[in-house]
C-alpha cells in the first residue's frame, strides 16, 4: 500500500489566548518548512479566526462539535461556525469529552457527520482505559468505539487517532510494537484513513513510536504549547 503523508495534529485544550499568538505563528512558519507533513492546532474556539488570519499555512481544527447545526444549544458551537471561523478540521471522541461530558458513540457518530456535512475533516480519537487495558480488552474496546462512533464514515477525509487514556497527560506510552499492533487493527476495520498515535509523545520518545509504530502521525498535547517541543516532534516525522 502506498505511504500516506504524514499528519501532525496539536491539540491545545483549554489552554491559549491572544498573548500566545506568536507560538501559533512559529508553528506555522515550521509547518510551511516541513511541506511534506501536513501539520493542524485544534485550538480554543476563541483563537481560530486569528489563528488563520496570522498563519494562512496553517490547518487549523476545533475541538469539538454540536450534532446541530444550530439552535437551542446553550454554550455550544456547530461545524459549521468552527468552519466559518476558520477551521476545516475537527477533534472528536476525545476521551476528556467522552469523561467530562459523557458523549457516548452514537453522540460522536452523529457529530462525525456533522461534521462532513459541513465539510470539515475529523480525527476522531479511540483508546482504552487502564481498566481496559490491564484486562487484556484494548482491542475489543477499539473495535467497538471504531464501529459505533465511525458509523461507515471513512476515507481521507477522517483520521484515527489511537489515544489510550491512560497514557495521556502523564508521562507513560505503549510500546512502539503495542502502538503496531492496534494501529493494525484500525487499518483492518476502517478503510482509507490516516492513523495517529496520541499520548505523552515528545521529542524523546517520537522517533521510535513513529518508526515503529506502524503510524501516520501523532496527536500531541502538552508539546503542542511550546512551539520548539512541536517542531522537534515535526523534524522527526
Ligand atoms: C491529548 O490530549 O490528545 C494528548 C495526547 O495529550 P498529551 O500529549 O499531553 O498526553
Amino acid at each position: 500500500t502506498m505511504a500516506l503523508r504524514p499528519l501532525l495534529v496539536g491539540n491545545w485544550k483549554m489552554h491559549g489566548d491572544g498573548r500566545n499568538l506568536p507560538i501559533i505563528a512559529a508553528i506555522g512558519e515550521a509547518a510551511q518548512r516541513h511541506p511534506g507533513v501536513d501539520v493542524a492546532l485544534c485550538l480554543p474556539a476563541t483563537l481560530i479566526d486569528r489563528a488563520r488570519d496570522a498563519c494562512p499555512g496553517l490547518t487549523i481544527g476545533g475541538q469539538d462539535c454540536h450534532a446541530e447545526p444550530s439552535g437551542a444549544h446553550t454554550g455550544d458551537i456547530s461545524a459549521l461556525m468552527l468552519r466559518e471561523a476558520g477551521a476545516s478540521l475537527v477533534l472528536l471522541g476525545h476521551s476528556e469529552r467522552r469523561r467530562d461530558h459523557h458523549e457516548g458513540d452514537a453522540l460522536i457518530a452523529a457529530k462525525v457527520r456533522a461534521a462532513r456535512a459541513a465539510g470539515l475533516d475529523v480525527v476522531l480519537c479511540v483508546g482504552e482505559t487502564a481498566e481496559d487495558h490491564a484486562a487484556g480488552r484494548s482491542a475489543d474496546v477499539v473495535r467497538e468505539q471504531l464501529t459505533r462512533s465511525l458509523a461507515g464514515a471513512n476515507g481521507p477525509g477522517i483520521a484515527i487517532a489511537y489515544e489510550p487514556v491512560w497514557a495521556i497527560g502523564g508521562d507513560r506510552t505503549p510500546e512502539p510494537t503495542e502502538v503496531e499492533m492496534m494501529a493494525g487493527l484500525i487499518r483492518d476495520t476502517v478503510s482509507g484513513v490516516r492513523i495517529l498515535y496520541g499520548g505523552s509523545v515528545t521529542p524523546d520518545n517520537g522517533a521510535a513510536l513513529f518508526e515503529q509504530g506502524g503510524i501516520d502521525g501523532f496527536l500531541v498535547g502538552r508539546q503542542s504549547l511550546d512551539a520548539g517541543a512541536f517542531k522537534a516532534i515535526l523534524t522527526l516525522m
